[in-house]
């Protein structure tokens, strides 16, 4: 983990409900104990992200970026994070240089892609931003993409919205690989 916490608050996340502020490990500290782990043990070659969300920070993802992609130089790895799409979207760019870096499988919070109901969650994302931040993540190379994080069955959610949801689901999430 390079984090814990997320500096959103979607209603739905316990994140939200902790109200911590994010705290970041720097890219140096990270990226030397990523570094320890590949000399120590022969056989690693894949890292597995587990914050919140890795993009957040424009800054530490491009340092980041650029270090795990020299750190290649001494064994080659490949890695998993999750991320959201509002910081992505900002950034698309952003990806190719994860997937230079290693990334090759990646998890976003879609949650939904009725505009109603995205505003009810405070997701600060629209159906438009998820469709840039897919498009991004095929057009990098990503390999796999996991986005169906669709929250169904809140009490909120009409079969009206659901009906609306489902013919968007695969222009989103139709373009990845995997
Ligand atoms: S962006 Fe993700 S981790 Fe952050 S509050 Fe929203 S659902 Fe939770």
């Amino acid at each position: 983990m390079s984090s814990r916490g997320c500096s959103y608050h979607c209603v739905f996340c316990h994140e939200s409900a902790l109200k911590r502020p994010m705290r970041q490990r720097s890219v140096g500290n990270v990226i030397a104990e990523m570094k320890c782990f590949l000399l120590k043990y022969p056989q690693l070659n894949y890292f597995n992200f587990c914050d919140d969300t890795l993009v957040t920070n424009p800054r530490w993802l491009d340092d980041f970026c650029r270090e795990a992609k020299a750190l290649q130089a001494i064994k080659p790895f490949q890695f998993y994070c999750e991320a959201d799409v509002a910081s992505l979207s900002r950034q698309p760019e952003a990806l190719k240089l994860m997937v230079d870096a290693g990334l090759n499988r990646i998890q976003i919070g879609i949650e939904s892609v009725d505009k109603d109901m995205l505003k009810i969650y405070l997701k600060n994302i629209s159906p438009e931003m998820v469709e840039t931040v897919v498009k991004a993540a095929y057009d990098a190379g990503v390999q796999q993409f996991f986005g169906a994080l669709l929250v169904v069955g809140d009490p909120l959610k009409t079969g009206n919205i659901l009906r609306r949801t489902r013919p968007l689901v695969p222009s989103c999430c139709g373009l990845p690989r995997g």
